[in-house]
């Protein structure tokens, strides 16, 4: 194919330098039959291409952006950062005033250790929580995405679901033979590893609110049934909270479901989009994390003054009153604007939605676990994809990823979104 447009021009260029063109693999757009636009800008709700093209943005930088693109307040924070110097290796101030805001913010974390990425976080909790416990073993869910670290690239979801890879080469068994998942909602099966490990279970590594598999809302004894089945065999309890930190509630999932993880692993959205994240949870347990303990884990990058400061201006901007109430508005507004467009078109749409967040699969079967989100017809969900870029509406190029709303999205955005939804529908049918 002859490249047009300048995202294509740029797609091939990238293709000779970039495996597949992309940094990260769901962006190759492969899952939804076309490439992807390359983004030369972006402000509040809205994405421009390098030709010009507007789109109405849902991934948000798959979550993080939930004040929008280009936050005044935000960029500011970064803006006047950058004039003081762009990293030091060294203690700052930020780094304890972010990190005094995370904690007093979710309720489970009493001391919090700032790294460079949600794999970074899952891969030092996990760590920790071995080092903690004396134990080898790790139990995770079935579609979950805990990021790239060999322990965790079993049956994940997010980009590994989108390609249909159910771990990764260059992954030794050995490495992978401590990991066990198993299926999402499912306590007895648990109960059933538990049983059988228990004395070798150093941790539970779950998505609180599933958001890479698309969304998967956990059931209501699901969470509890984890903390309790965690005391029982003195397991921790890791929440990944990468996704629903701070989208969920100002405290994330473990304040709306209210369940105390032990350790907690956050993300993208302390950084207001830079690249950060942190674990953190019961100061006994984080007091085995070096120096002060012998559990190893360091970054040179690690507490960077631009991220920590645009971390701080987002958090500051979602303690404002009133926020949570208008991104739950948001989310019921789109919710209800594809049911009603699935209806009129007559096309099987189970919508799973949970404050800002969820995932219209294309499917008439309820979706609770990874088995079922699998179900959807995913060649269904790519002329979705591209009919509703046609109209000017960029949602996750996969169907095992979750659409985010942000407070940039004003009423008539998601009035637009439903009617181009009626009219792809409609083109699915
Ligand atoms: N955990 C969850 C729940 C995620 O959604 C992601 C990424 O999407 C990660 C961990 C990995 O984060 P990162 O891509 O920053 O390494």
């Amino acid at each position: 194919m002859v490249p047009n447009t300048i995202s294509e021009r740029l797609f091939h260029r990238a293709q000779a330098v970039i495996p597949g063109g992309v940094n990260s693999p769901v962006r190759s757009c492969r899952s939804v039959g076309t490439t992807p636009f390359f983004v030369k800008r972006a402000l509040g709700c809205r994405l421009e291409d390098e030709d010009g093209r507007i789109y109405l943005d849902y991934v948000g930088s798959w979550g993080p952006l939930i004040l929008g693109h280009a936050h005044p307040r935000v960029v500011e924070a970064v803006r006047f950062a950058a004039t003081q110097g762009t990293s030091y290796g060294i203690p700052c101030r930020m780094e304890v005033e972010l990190a005094e805001k995370v904690v007093s913010m979710v309720p489970s974390m009493e001391m919090v250790r700032m790294v460079n990425s949600g794999t970074e976080a899952t891969m030092s909790a996990i760590r920790l929580a071995r080092g903690y416990t004396g134990r080898p073993k790790v139990i995770k869910f079935d579609g979950c995405y805990h990021g790239h670290s060999d322990g965790l690239l079993v049956k994940g979801g997010s980009g590994l679901a989108t390609l249909g890879i159910p771990g990764s080469p260059g992954v030794p068994p050995e490495v992978v033979a401590h990991t066990l998942s198993l299926p999402y909602n499912d306590l007895d099966a648990v109960e059933t590893a538990l049983k059988a490990y228990g004395e070798t279970v150093a941790c539970i590594i779950v998505e609180p609110v599933a958001g890479n598999m698309g969304t998967v809302i956990p059931k209501p004894e699901f969470l509890p049934g984890l903390r309790r089945l965690c005391d029982t065999y003195g397991s921790l309890l890791i929440f990944d909270e990468v996704i629903t930190g701070f989208r969920l509630a100002p405290g994330g999932a473990q304040e709306r479901f209210a369940v105390r993880p032990d350790l907690t692993c956050l993300g993208k959205i302390i950084g207001g989009g830079l690249p950060v994240g942190a674990y953190g949870g019961r100061r006994d347990i984080m007091e085995k994390v070096a120096p002060l303990g012998d559990v190893y884990q360091a970054g040179t990058l690690s507490g960077n003054p631009l991220a920590m400061a645009a971390g701080f201006a987002m958090l500051q901007e979602l303690s404002e009153p009133g926020i949570y109430e208008s991104l739950e508005k948001k989310g019921e507004a789109l919710e209800a604007g594809l049911r009603e467009a699935a209806r009129l078109a007559d096309v099987p749409l189970t919508i799973n939605r949970i404050g800002s967040m969820g995932t219209a699969f294309f499917t008439d079967k309820e979706v609770s676990d990874f088995a079922s989100a699998l179900q959807a017809n995913t060649a269904a969900y790519g002329v979705f994809y591209r009919e509703m870029l046609a109209r000017g509406v960029y949602l996750a190029p996969s169907q095992f990823e979750s659409f985010f709303v942000s407070t940039a999205h004003d009423r008539e955005d998601l009035d637009r979104t439903a009617q181009a939804a009626l009219e792809s529908l409609r083109v699915v049918k």
